[in-house]
């Protein structure tokens, strides 16, 4: 089996290589930690979780990295307004570094809630500092960097491919951009790699910067900026620039995080990297050039891109309050894997559309799935499942239906398709004589289905206990004997405990009451 992934570098779906044999390394944007997060974010973490599912059922050994941004991610992506954590911290009367704390906990207990797989390692920006320096440093040393009055940034004219991965037209984003546009950047594209703190200003996440980092310039005045300089002539301002650059406090830029997170825990080259679509024109063209001039190698083979998920038909946006959290779905009745499964029934390429009638629909799908997987309870075991295997049709057909499932997510992650596939099977079960349900079968393709799509069906359906079950036999007895009256009471009973019993041609299921 081949595996097939969208890769934006190329524009095509290709079959996936891999650097090493059987091994992956993939790198998640991960979320900036300033608040909840919405139902939009958690789809993307959903569709990568399918991913990781994906090359594993591929026997691909997953190295993941998924980065935390808790510093350095301004409110405008193009390195301006304040930093979203400081921003956070005020509105809350708390530090940043409590902001993230906070937020980052509800997103790993929320991660495991919704069943995402945990990767191998989960990187905060504001543990990886040094690294961040010594990526400027490579950069100022290859001449790729310039420092103005804020901050030390990427000349992307430098690095002539800037534009190919977005298919940007930079002249024409530099002159629509010309009323925003900060004068001293020498290019409109350029970006910050390192912001100094404003003059006067105490940040709550600060570090030196470096004075190897830093043009020697001006006098050493703690915690301020550099004097304003025409950096691109590389004029020296200051009364005294003979005393060495200033101690100038600063952060890094959000672009420089996922870069030197992802090369130094996984290498110059990574197999994959994702992140939404909003990602592609800045922040991943970012990463790429500054990562590839800094090493002269390609940073990542191959780059998956979700797209991005509307609320009602409209963007989700703070201001119109439709950013649902996990919490806010729980308040009005819906489990996280009900919401696991809305975002699979839509591809991750394609734009997705929340409303409450679609959650309620994929609830509705997977408490059908429940009763499917309860079905493994009502059978016997058959003794010799492996001689039995091409023998009983139903059987072939649902070890068939665990290949195929793998093969349409093995397809450019085909949720849609495996869920449609998952469908059908279940529905064929429901109108068989549970007899000829092979149960080893089964069980088989409710395990692919939770290692696949980690929806979790086993841990979620239940055996009814031992009372209920003489219940049933009770109710047969009465139903064999005429008894409707002494039928409808047991039924009743079971009803109490959240039991229906469904009668079919092959005798009495029992199912989960909704
Ligand atoms: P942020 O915390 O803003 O960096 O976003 C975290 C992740 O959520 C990023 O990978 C974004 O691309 C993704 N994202 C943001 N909004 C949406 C949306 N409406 N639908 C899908 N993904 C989104
Ligand atoms: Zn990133």
């Amino acid at each position: 089996m081949t595996l097939k992934l969208h890769n934006t570098l190329t524009g095509n779906t290709d079959d996936f290589v891999s650097r090493e044999p059987n091994k992956v390394s993939l790198y998640t944007c991960g979320p900036t930690v300033y608040d909840y997060l919405h139902v939009g974010n958690w789809a993307a973490y959903i569709y990568w979780d399918i991913l990781v599912r994906v090359l594993a059922a591929n026997d691909f050994a997953v190295d993941r990295v998924m980065n935390i941004t808790d510093v350095g991610h301004l409110v405008s992506d193009a390195d301006e307004g304040e930093d979203k954590l400081e921003k956070g911290a005020q509105r809350e009367g708390k530090t940043a570094w409590e902001v993230a704390d906070f937020y980052s906990q509800d997103f790993l207990k929320n991660s495991d809630r919704l069943g995402l797989v945990t990767p191998q390692h989960i990187a905060k920006a504001t543990d990886f500092i040094p690294q961040q320096l010594e990526l400027v440093r490579t950069l100022k040393a290859k001449g790729f960097t310039y420092q103005i009055d804020d901050g030390i940034y990427f000349d992307t004219s430098k690095f002539p491919t800037y534009a190919d991965f977005a298919h940007l037209n930079l002249e024409a984003l530099q002159a629509g951009a010309r009323v925003k546009f900060n004068p001293q950047k020498r290019n409109h594209s350029d970006f910050a790699l390192w912001k100094f703190t404003p003059a006067g200003e105490k940040r709550d996440m600060e570090w030196q910067t470096p004075s190897d980092l830093l043009e020697a310039r001006r006098v050493a005045t703690s915690g301020a900026a550099p004097d304003s300089a025409d950096a691109t002539s590389g004029r020296e301002s200051g009364a005294d620039s003979s005393t060495g650059p200033a101690s100038v406090m600063g952060f890094p830029g959000w672009h420089l995080e996922c870069s030197a997170m992802a090369m130094s825990i996984l290498g110059e080259t990574l197999d994959i990297h994702t992140g939404g679509i909003d990602h592609i024109p800045v922040h991943h063209t970012n990463e790429i050039a500054q990562s590839e001039a800094a090493t002269g190698k390609r940073f990542s083979n191959y780059w998956l891109h979700n797209n991005h998920l509307k609320v009602d038909g409209t963007k989700i946006s703070k201001s119109l309050g439709n950013g649902y959290t996990l919490d806010d779905l729980e308040k009005k009745g819906f489990m996280p894997q009900d919401y696991r499964m809305f975002v699979l029934q839509s591809h991750y390429r394609t734009e997705g559309n929340f409303t409450f009638d679609n959650l309620t629909a994929a609830k509705n799908r997977l408490h059908n799935w429940h009763n499917s997987a309860a079905l493994r309870h009502q059978i016997h075991d058959t003794l010799h499942d492996d001689d039995n295997r091409g023998v009983d049709d139903k059987a072939v057909s649902l070890y068939a239906t665990s290949r195929a499932l793998v093969e349409a997510l093995s397809n450019d992650l085909g949720t849609p398709e495996a869920l449609m596939i998952i469908d059908e099977a279940f529905s064929r079960l429901a109108s068989a004589k549970l007899e000829s349900i092979h149960r080893h079968a089964l069980v088989e393709l409710l395990e692919t289905i939770d290692d696949t799509l980690g929806l979790q069906l086993l841990g979620n359906s239940p055996d009814i206990s031992d009372d209920a079950k003489r219940l049933i036999i009770k109710r047969t007895q009465a139903r064999n004997n005429k008894d409707w009256s002494q039928s409808d009471t047991l039924r009743d009973e079971l009803l109490d405990q959240g039991i229906i019993i469904r009668d079919t041609l092959g005798g009495s299921v029992w199912e989960y009451a909704a």
